[in-house]
């Protein structure tokens, strides 16, 4: 069976490193060598999340270290700050109102950016807010915040700021000490190129206080326990051990490839995906589009559900459709983790042969030249991701990604 080529914003395609390692024994995780291993992996996550701070590692997906945030750093009654703008960010409000927290939301509409001085306007109207919850790459459209400018904001008031980076971690710059955002969480499926299952979360001095404050009911997310337990290198309860032997396998790609070249690679990929798109005569959804993901209009008179299941159909190529209210009104396009430029190339392909069966002209190949154009100058199209690299396409690999 041929295998699926994931352009999707998670699951991302896993290295062949990481396969290996998640098909090794396992070992128990109260021993020397995992402890080590542990030890280890977080220094990597460190350099990731670019942060000299302790980061942690929960048993779970992205949203349990969203949870985490919210029950560690409020009680119920008090006042938070949640920026809105798609999908992800209602997920803020929605774990707040379930932990009793008032939430005082700044709206933005979907495909649109928080401007920051919104964000200085709700903190002046709600000076007791605690906390400010914002979300760097709103996966759902596609937009990128801008963290720096929110931080230098948060930085002076009393409310900490804590930012989602599920999707954004690896793909968008996330400067999380030199920005002084106090808490930072993401997910293993994303560009950390992982299966899902980890979450990880960075703690700034900031946060501390508010832990030992908190009255939320909280158990196996309890920070203080993993704090604790970080002090020897180990976990409150059983660590997801064969995903950290797999953490290992891709830190070790990454910090080959390097942090910042990773970044590099995924913003060239999101011109080269824009470029195509624009070839196509197709609409951009996202107002300040970020590096990870690129969210396009489902052009009138095609049925946006159709397209990306054929998609599948003919070319096993799986993109991302709208989620909730956006269903059908536009597609995403991932290009995060794995996700090679080749990967990229392959996607347009099937997007056009989709696009014409369903009745919209297209010029065949304008798609794959236009990208192709923004991609030769950077290097070469590289190895990896879904796909083979094309020998006549490949003049040198991606570093870490072989
Ligand atoms: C994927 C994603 C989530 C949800 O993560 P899960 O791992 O599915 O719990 C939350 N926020 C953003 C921005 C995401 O991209």
């Amino acid at each position: 069976m041929k295998d699926d080529i994931l352009l999707t914003p998670g699951p991302t395609p896993l290295p062949p490193q990481v396969r290996e390692a998640l098909g090794q024994p396992i070992m128990h995780h109260r021993t020397k060598p995992f402890r080590a291993l542990f030890q280890k992996t977080l220094q990597g996550m460190r350099t990731a999340f670019q942060t000299a701070q302790p980061v942690f590692c929960l048993t779970g997906s992205g949203t349990g270290a969203m949870e985490t945030a919210v029950v560690n750093l409020l009680s119920p009654g008090d006042e938070a700050v949640v920026v809105l703008g798609g999908k992800f960010a209602e997920r803020w409000q929605e774990l707040c109102q379930a932990y009793g927290v008032t939430v005082a939301t700044v709206p933005v509409a979907y495909g649109d950016a928080v401007d920051p001085r919104q964000v200085a306007q709700a903190l002046k109207s709600h000076p007791k807010a605690k906390a400010v919850f914002t979300t760097l790459l709103e996966t759902s459209t596609g937009v990128v915040n801008d963290i720096q400018a929110i931080a230098a904001l948060t930085r002076n008031s009393p409310a900490v700021l804590v930012v989602d980076a599920i999707s954004g971690l690896l793909s968008e710059p996330c400067q999380t000490d030199a920005w002084g955002v106090d808490m930072v969480v993401t997910g293993s499926q994303k560009g950390l190129m992982l299966p899902p299952g980890l979450a990880f979360l960075s703690a700034g001095p900031r946060v501390w206080p508010l832990i030992e404050a908190s009255k939320s009911p909280r158990y196996y997310y309890d920070l203080r326990l993993y704090k604790k337990a970080l002090a020897d290198d180990d976990t409150p309860f059983t660590a997801g051990v064969s995903l950290v032997m797999a953490l290992d396998a891709a830190l070790q790609l990454i910090l080959k490839e390097g942090v910042p070249q990773m970044i590099q690679r995924c913003e060239r990929m999101a011109k080269a995906t824009r470029a195509a798109m624009q070839a196509l005569g197709l609409e951009l959804f996202a107002k300040r589009p970020g590096n990870g993901v690129t969210a396009v209009k489902v052009p009138d008179g095609v049925d946006g559900k159709k397209l990306t299941a054929l998609m599948y159909e003919r070319s096993r190529v799986m993109i991302a459709g709208g989620q909730g209210q956006m269903a059908g009104k536009i597609f995403r396009f991932a290009h995060m983790g794995f996700i090679s430029p080749q990967d990229i190339l392959v996607g347009l392909d099937a997007l056009e042969q989709a696009l014409a069966e369903l009745g919209r002209p297209v010029q065949a190949g304008a798609a794959r030249k236009a990208a192709e154009a923004v991609l030769a100058r950077g290097s070469g199209l590289g190895a990896g991701g879904n796909c083979p690299a094309p020998t006549a396409l490949s003049p040198e690999p991606f570093s870490g990604r072989r």
